[in-house]
């Protein structure tokens, strides 16, 4: 039995931030550190920061007054700052930068009057995030949707999760630029959403099983089972090899994996050990590492500390 291993895959620049924001976070302010949602959707990444000092809540309203809370990486609605300061909290924005952007987006269109669309799903934290940065319609490409009846000469913007699948949103787009021709539309999926689709739909092309490594409440990485699926070729999403069903591997003889924006890549070393392949082969158009520079008004916890991120550089191979 081969593994074929998708490249890119795993840790993506927003998450290394998020979570060297947390280090360095507990570097200068010492523990706790609140954590509001999931710093990223992970349960490895949380338990790791967890076990530092940091201490993960869902709302504003379960930081204790005073204290320092880092928001996710997922981005948050303006109410969740506003919160923050009635209680005197000190908050360190770990938002993704391209999550940032759709926001500024979403805040420049509704400002120039536009009606906004944002496709995204239902629930997700990036979506909260997002549609309270203005008024938007929200289109979850997964269920029936309909528009609002708007007048015929209305000026139309949409806006997209980052982190949703690249095929599904382009039937979504194609949708409503049947009602309406000439709406502004922005390429939001993020640069590591779109690359780890295309290795993953490279994968699947090649292999009997695809296996896709991390957490089920990630929306990059059940997008990665969707393409595998799509492309007719059984797909499992598993934490690690503790959730690896030996029927699968039955007369499989080549396995992909390939592994989320949230995953350590220590889970997909260790899935790869479970399968012990007799050989690995590499798949995908690879990725140049991109790093997000620590947002200008944190700077000042960079101080003496440390960025961590360059201990997930890959573990399996040289060029991911
Ligand atoms: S998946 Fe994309 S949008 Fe999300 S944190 Fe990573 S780079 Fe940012």
């Amino acid at each position: 039995m081969d593994v074929y291993l998708a490249t890119p895959r795993g840790f993506c620049a927003g998450v290394d931030l998020a979570v060297d924001i947390v280090d360095l976070a507990i570097q200068r302010y010492g523990t706790p550190v609140y954590v509001k949602h999931q710093i990223v959707h992970n349960p490895k990444v949380v338990a790791d920061v967890e076990a530092e000092g940091a201490i993960t809540v869902e709302s504003v309203e379960d930081v204790p007054e005073g204290a320092v809370v880092v928001f996710s990486a997922h981005g948050s609605p303006p109410s969740d700052y506003e919160k923050a300061k009635l209680r005197n909290l000190t908050v360190l924005d770990a938002t993704c930068p391209l999550v940032t952007r759709v926001h500024n987006e979403a805040k420049k269109y509704s400002k120039d009057g536009k009606k906004i669309i944002l496709i995204g799903h239902v629930d997700h934290q990036e979506v909260i995030g997002t549609t309270g940065q203005a008024e938007m319609v929200l289109v979850d490409e997964r269920q029936d949707w309909t528009l609002p009846e708007w007048e015929e000469d209305v000026e139309v913007a949409v806006l997209t999760q980052t982190t949703l699948s690249v095929y599904d949103t382009a039937i979504a787009i194609g949708n409503i630029r049947k009602s309406h021709p000439d709406a502004i539309v922005r390429d939001d999926i993020c640069y590591a959403t779109t690359n780890r689709q295309a290795a993953a739909t490279e994968l699947a092309d090649m292999t009997d099983l695809v296996l896709v490594i991390g957490a089920q409440n990630s929306s990059n990485c059940n997008r990665l089972k969707d393409v595998a699926i799509k492309k007719g070729v059984p797909a499992y999403l598993i934490n690690g090899p503790e959730e690896l069903d030996r029927s699968w591997l039955e007369s499989v003889e080549k396995i992909g994996i390939t592994s989320g924006a949230s995953t350590p890549e220590t889970q997909v070393k260790a899935v790869i050990e479970a399968v012990a392949p007799q050989n690995i082969f590499r798949v995908g158009p690879g990725e140049i590492k991109t790093t997000f520079a620590i947002p200008r008004d944190l700077r000042s916890l960079v101080g003496s500390g440390q960025r961590s991120s360059s201990k997930e550089e890959s573990i399996l191979d040289e060029d991911n």
